[in-house]
């Protein structure tokens, strides 16, 4: 038990036991040992850390912009300075490759950066009145307490997406992180702890599960503003707790990400993009290709190749020399993606490579890249989310018929098309009814975009100026002059 860390809770910027006394231990997906527990929270934590946010965020607001900015860059350079036990910590809590694990904090680092530089940018609007002598103000204002409830799959990067947003524009927050995951976030925070001034209050953690911590920051008269990222079944729970009260929800769920290979597409990028897409991190990513339709021309064509670079994709421990992808998340995980490939096989659905766990490794999580074809567009593995190394391919006659198939969904977050035709690329992006649509080129957003879903994959983003903006409430102020 000596290895085993023992996390708290950090509330009002002390580190606290759960008033609960309960743990929750965290898994090791490659070694399936325990590597850490955390505190079990419930309803009373949630409020300490809630009044403790309430109470910090007026004097946090009022600090000009610019220090609020300096905050992040310091919370930045915090990150840097320990960028590569962080990653290594990432990797072995969540069965991420070393390579891919690094790129996730390099690339919150640069989250908070970003974010610092908009700190003297939160502007308003000066208005024109229709009354002699007065002016109106429209100020752009925080909205006080925010919640930021994490997903296990991006967990460090998400944390920035609610952290960096919330603290640039005067909020103050309440973070829960994934039961799954939150080893690399609670480090993060005893390094912001031990090495920065950061103001009491105004950084809040409490672990826990989602149905009573989670919900009960949810509930919360104290919560201004709840950014989840998470499932949509997470997100319709969310959405009826802060019914109560009227309460902001910005919600970034699922996805079933389709990809178009249209018939000129340059077939060699397409297929490598779309297999390591779907492989990248054993398929637990919301916004990657987890579908794809490709032109009947090539079709037998991509198959072959999709199934060489899956035969020779290398999976392996975190650490592996040039492994793609390790074990997946949990055990729960696993089976559902292996029961969702069952179920697919028993639709009809051809196994052209992979389709079952992998037997070389003693302990993990370990599943094969997956390769499904005769799958049908109203199947399970077409409509629901997997989120593991499968990918179902269809055929298509026109590239009209391959638009109503990727728009055929509940889920609207990301898509892509690889074609070498200006036409079908503009026609094919305008039709495409997801937040984003990427051409010839994997699916990943960037910083300064927005991530935004349609349809049941959320509501309102995250990154850039819009982003940021989900953390703003507005104020209009008419100022008459006598
Ligand atoms: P999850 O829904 O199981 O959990 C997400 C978080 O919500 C966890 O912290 C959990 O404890 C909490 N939660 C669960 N029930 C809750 C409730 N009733 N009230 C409040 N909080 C609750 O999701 P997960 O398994 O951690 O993550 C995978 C999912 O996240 C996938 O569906 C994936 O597509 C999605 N995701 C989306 C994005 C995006 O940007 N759209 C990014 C990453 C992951």
């Amino acid at each position: 038990m000596a290895n085993i860390k023992a996390y708290k809770q950090y509330i009002n910027g002390e580190w606290v036991e759960s008033l609960s006394n309960e743990r929750i231990e965290i898994i090791n997906p490659v070694t399936e040992e325990v590597i850490s527990t955390i505190p079990k929270g419930d309803v009373e934590d949630a409020q300490k850390a809630l009044i403790a946010a309430r109470d910090s965020q007026d004097a946090w607001e009022d600090l000009v912009a610019a220090q609020r900015g300096d905050y992040l860059m310091q919370i930045a350079a915090v990150i840097k300075n320990h960028r590569v036990e962080l990653a290594e910590t990432l990797a072995k809590e969540q069965a991420k490759v070393i390579g891919l694990a690094q790129v996730e904090i390099d690339a919150t680092t640069a989250y908070f950066e970003y974010y610092a530089g908009w700190a003297r940018r939160i502007e308003g609007e000066i208005i024109q009145s229709d009354r002699p002598g007065e002016t109106m103000y429209l100020h752009k204002c925080a909205i006080g307490v925010a919640v930021g409830i994490l997903p296990w799959n991006f967990p460090f990067f998400v944390m920035a997406r609610k952290v960096a947003g919330a603290l640039v524009t005067g909020n103050s927050i309440v973070v829960k992180p994934s039961s799954e995951a939150p080893n690399t976030v609670l480090d993060w925070m005893e390094f912001v702890h031990n090495e920065m001034d950061l103001p009491k209050g105004v950084l809040n953690f409490v672990s826990g599960a989602g149905s009573r911590v989670g919900q009960a920051l949810s509930e919360s008269p104290i919560t201004g503003i709840i950014s989840l990222t998470g499932s949509v079944g997470a997100g319709q729970k969310v959405m009826e707790a802060a019914a109560k009260n009227i309460t902001k929800v910005s919600l970034e769920l699922g996805g079933k990400a389709p990809a178009i290979v249209a018939k000129d597409a340059d077939l060699d990028m397409a297929v490598q993009a779309v297999v390591d897409s779907r492989l990248i991190f054993s398929g637990q990513v919301c916004n990657c290709a987890e579908r794809v339709y490709v032109a009947e021309e090539i079709y037998d064509e991509f198959v072959l190749r999709a199934k060489k670079i899956m035969s020779e994709y290398v999976v392996g421990d975190v650490n592996a020399e040039g492994a793609g992808m390790s074990a997946m998340v949990s055990q729960d995980q696993i089976d559902k993606v292996d029961g969702m490939v069952r179920r697919a096989v028993d639709a009809g659905a051809k196994i052209e490579y992979g389709g079952e766990r992998m037997k070389e490794f003693a302990k993990g999580f370990f599943y094969m890249p997956t390769l499904l074809t005769n799958v049908k567009q109203d199947s399970e593995v077409i409509q629901e989310e997997v989120f593991g190394p499968v990918l179902p391919v269809m055929k298509f006659k026109t590239i009209e018929e391959a638009v109503k198939m990727a728009n055929d969904s509940e889920f609207g977050l990301t898509s892509s098309v690889y074609t070498e035709s200006f036409n079908t690329a503009m026609y094919v992006q305008k039709k495409l009814k997801f937040g984003e649509v990427y051409i010839n080129r994997e699916h990943f957003e960037a910083i300064q975009g927005f991530h935004a879903g349609w349809r049941k994959s959320g509501i309102g983003g995250a990154d850039g100026k819009h982003g940021m903006e989900e953390y703003l409430q507005t104020k209009v102020v008419y100022a008459q002059m006598r």
